[in-house]
C-alpha cells in the first residue's frame, strides 16, 4: 500500500483537531493520506474505549481516510524508544509516505511531544538499508519531509494551510468526537485545565488566527525544520486543489 501523506498522532482526535482541514484538502486533491494513531485514548478523562473507536471511525468515513493505523503503545506513557521507532518506521516503509505529518515535539501533552520525537527518529530510521533488511521489510524508504502541526503550543509556522474551503467540514470531524467535546459525568464542567470550555470555539480562534496571518479565514499552521525545498510534496498535492 503506498500513501501520499503519513499523519503520525499521539490520540485519535489529535490528527484531526490539528490538521483535519488539511487532511480534507489533500484528499480531495486525490492524496492519499493515512493516520497512525500512537494510542487508542484509553486513559483520556471523558468516554469509553468503544465511544472512542467508534468515533474514531466515524471520522474516518467523513474523511475517506485510505488506512488508520494503532501502534497500541500505552496512553499517557508513550515513549520514544528503541522498540517503539522500529515499530513505527516499519510501518513508514510499508506505506512509502513522501509526507509525515507529525506531533510538534515541544508540545505541552508529554504524549504529544513523544510522539513527535518518535516520528522524526523513525522518520529517519526508515531509511537505513541494514535496519530495514534487521526488520525483515523489503526496502528503506525515507520520506522527503517532515511537517511538524501544533497543538497546544504556539510555535512561528512556516507554512499555513487555508483550510477556509474544508472549514465546514472539520467541524464535522471535530463533532465526531463527541464524548471529548461535553462533560461527561456531573463533576465535570466541560473546561479543559487550561484553556477554558468548548474545544470548538478554541480550535476556530486558533485558525483564525494563523489565518489571519496570511490573510484568509482560517488556516492550520506546519512547522518545518529547515527551508523547505521549492518541490515538497505537500504544496504539490495542496496545489491541485
Ligand atoms: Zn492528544
Amino acid at each position: 500500500m503506498k500513501l501520499d501523506v503519513l499523519v503520525v498522532a499521539a490520540h485519535p482526535d489529535d490528527a484531526e483537531m490539528s490538521v483535519g482541514g488539511t487532511i480534507l484538502r489533500l484528499i480531495d486533491s486525490g492524496a492519499r493520506v493515512g493516520i497512525v494513531d500512537c494510542t487508542r485514548g484509553e486513559m483520556g478523562t471523558r468516554g469509553t474505549q468503544a465511544d472512542r473507536d467508534n468515533e474514531t471511525a466515524a471520522a474516518d468515513r467523513l474523511m475517506h481516510i485510505h488506512a488508520r493505523f494503532n501502534l497500541n503503545l500505552p496512553d499517557s506513557r508513550v515513549e520514544s524508544n528503541v522498540e517503539n521507532r522500529e515499530k513505527l518506521a516499519s510501518l513508514i516503509r510499508k506505506t512509502q509516505p513522501d509526507v509525515i505529518l507529525a506531533h510538534h515535539p515541544t508540545d505541552l501533552h508529554p504524549d504529544h511531544m513523544a510522539a513527535g520525537h518518535l516520528a522524526r527518529e523513525a522518520w529517519y530510521l526508515s531509511g537505513l538499508k541494514r535496519l530495514a533488511q534487521l526488520a525483515g521489510d523489503e526496502s528503506p524508504h525515507r520520506p522527503a519531509h517532515i511537517f511538524h502541526f501544533l497543538s497546544h503550543v504556539a510555535q512561528e509556522p512556516t507554512m499555513v494551510i487555508d483550510v477556509s474551503p474544508v472549514w465546514k467540514r472539520k467541524l464535522e470531524l471535530v463533532q465526531c468526537y463527541a464524548s471529548q467535546l461535553t462533560p461527561q459525568t456531573p463533576d465535570d464542567n466541560g473546561e479543559h485545565f487550561l484553556f477554558g470550555s468548548n474545544i470548538e470555539e478554541r480550535i476556530t480562534t486558533k485558525a483564525r488566527y494563523f489565518g489571519e496571518q496570511i490573510g484568509v479565514q482560517v488556516g492550520e499552521p506546519l512547522v518545518h525544520m529547515g527551508p523547505i525545498p521549492e518541490n515538497d510534496r505537500l504544496r504539490h498535492w495542496l496545489n491541485k486543489s
